[in-house]
């Protein structure tokens, strides 16, 4: 059993999937108009996470992301500019060209953690239509209304509005002083919908609606994505803890009008990550990206190792000294798996150990995703000394089929056969306690570049 916590009842909760064998996920996706930061990153992991889980528990999963390469305005209230157009102008490129390098640099990024790629990647750009149908149909049933800016979502129109907030009251939908946003919007929460391009204004992304020409706002669009790819209501929708007050809050609403449904049974969001103690900030100056810690010679998995140390709905905080940590903790892991795999070892004392360890590790990953706990139990079981180095290995390799640390990518160096046999002859030296031939043994496998550790599971050779 799969349990999850859901924001929309505030509740973990047992996980039951609509169809029996399938599971429907949609993530929102990045605004591709400059790199994503670690904090990103994060949100991104923890989706990974999920759907790893979901794997491991025998689930096909259907992942759909997007990409928002229109409409994301620099205010979250639908005011200030598009931050693609903004990009396109600091880079003096077209708007396409910023939104295709910046999305294959994110795809990279996910790359380089192992994060699975979505079985369906979608553009904000290519439902421009079926953005205007949905439009059209909230303006049917009465939801919309125009003015100069553009078509607005009418919040006071909706009895539950704001359920994944968790308002215990109705919102006070009137502001008694300025209502912040575009001029003319009846209520505090009111969102676009539409937004018109406007006089005297030049943009590169704007298409004709039957409100004008102009462009879709940025919470249709992943109505859209993941209704038309997952049908209503799907699964899961995820995505990072401040999308909940606006983004994902305007996108139940518009489902909720438009079909009188809610969009998804669960609601799942990722906990921030500080950056030594600091909110992630341009303007602080402290935003870090998977390139700068490439640069300065980290392993990325090394960062993947530190998320799988903080549970997805804690707050983390990332320091340079903790990145040290876990890249370190990799490579001891690392060892670890080719040591392991050089011998069988003894064989184990308990029948039933590695399936006990088995069950105990689902037992960690479904209970809402508790990474740190599986880790933990990971290095428990290699420090066991009931279990075999054979039994260690296949744990270690199927642990990590959540943990997603590419540990069965680890090869053993090609020792050569001549090492081997002086190897294997020092151990039988070593067995009838010839000692100073064992020693002179290991000389000669020293002179030609190689040394030998001696371990409980046997001799490791490596290169010097
Ligand atoms: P954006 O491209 O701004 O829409 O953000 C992409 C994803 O990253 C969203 O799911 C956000 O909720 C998430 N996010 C933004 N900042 C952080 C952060 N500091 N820590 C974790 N997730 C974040
Ligand atoms: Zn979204």
């Amino acid at each position: 059993m799969i349990k999850l916590y859901n924001t929309l009842t505030r509740k973990k909760e047992e996980f039951k999937p609509i169809e029996a064998k399938t599971v429907g996920i949609y993530t929102c996706g990045p605004t591709v108009y400059w790199f994503s930061h670690i904090g990103n990153l994060r949100t991104y992991f923890f989706e990974d996470i999920l759907k790893r889980v979901l794997l491991y528990n025998n689930y096909a999963v259907k992942h759909i992301m997007n990409i928002t390469d229109v409409g994301h305005l620099t205010s979250d209230a639908d005011t200030g500019e598009d931050k693609l157009e903004k990009s396109a102008l600091r880079e003096n490129k077209t708007v396409w060209e910023v939104a295709d390098f910046y999305t294959k640099h994110f795809q990279n990024d996910l790359k380089n953690l192992n994060i699975k790629e979505p079985t369906v990647w979608v553009k904000a750009t290519d439902t421009i239509k079926e953005q205007i149908d949905l439009i059209k149909i909230l303006e049917q049933k009465g939801f919309t209304y125009q003015i100069a800016d553009g078509v607005y979502f009418d919040t006071s129109k909706l009895k539950n509005y704001g359920v994944l907030r968790g308002n215990k009251k109705p919102i006070e939908l009137k502001a008694k002083a300025r209502i912040e946003g575009a001029a003319g919007k009846k209520n505090i929460t009111d969102f676009a919908l539409w937004k018109l391009t406007g006089p005297g204004v030049q943009r590169q992304m704007e298409w004709d609606s039957p409100w004008g020409r102009g462009f879709p706002g940025w919470h249709t669009e992943c109505v859209v994505m993941s209704i038309k790819n997952l049908g209503i209501p799907f699964d899961i929708h995820c995505g990072g803890i401040d999308h909940i007050q606006i983004h994902h809050t305007n996108e139940i609403s518009q489902a909720q009008g438009a079909y009188g449904k809610i969009m998804a049974n669960y609601w799942l969001h990722g906990e921030f990550l500080n950056i030594e103690g600091g909110k992630i900030s341009k303007s602080i100056g402290n935003v870090v990206n998977l390139d700068d810690l490439i640069k300065k010679g980290f392993n990325p998995l090394s960062l993947r190792y530190l998320f799988l140390t903080a549970h997805y709905r804690s707050n983390m905080d990332f320091t340079w000294k903790s990145l040290e940590a876990s890249q370190n903790a990799l490579q001891n892991l690392s060892a670890k798996i080719l040591q392991l795999g050089i011998s069988g070892g003894l064989p184990s004392v308990s029948v039933n150990l590695e399936e006990a360890y088995q069950k105990k590790f689902l037992d960690f990953i479904s209970d809402d995703l508790n990474t740190p706990k599986a880790l933990a139990l990971m290095w428990q079981m290699t420090n066991d000394p009931a279990l075999s180095s054979k039994e260690k290995h296949s744990l270690i390799l199927d642990m990590d089929k959540v943990f997603g640390l590419d540990l069965d990518k680890i090869k053993k160096e090609k020792i050569p056969v001549e090492i081997n046999r002086l190897s294997q002859a020092r151990e039988k030296t070593r067995q009838d306690k010839k000692w100073a031939k064992a020693d002179e043994i290991r000389n000669e496998i020293a002179k030609q570049g190689y040394e030998i550790e001696d371990t409980p599971q046997g001799p490791v050779i490596k290169k010097i």
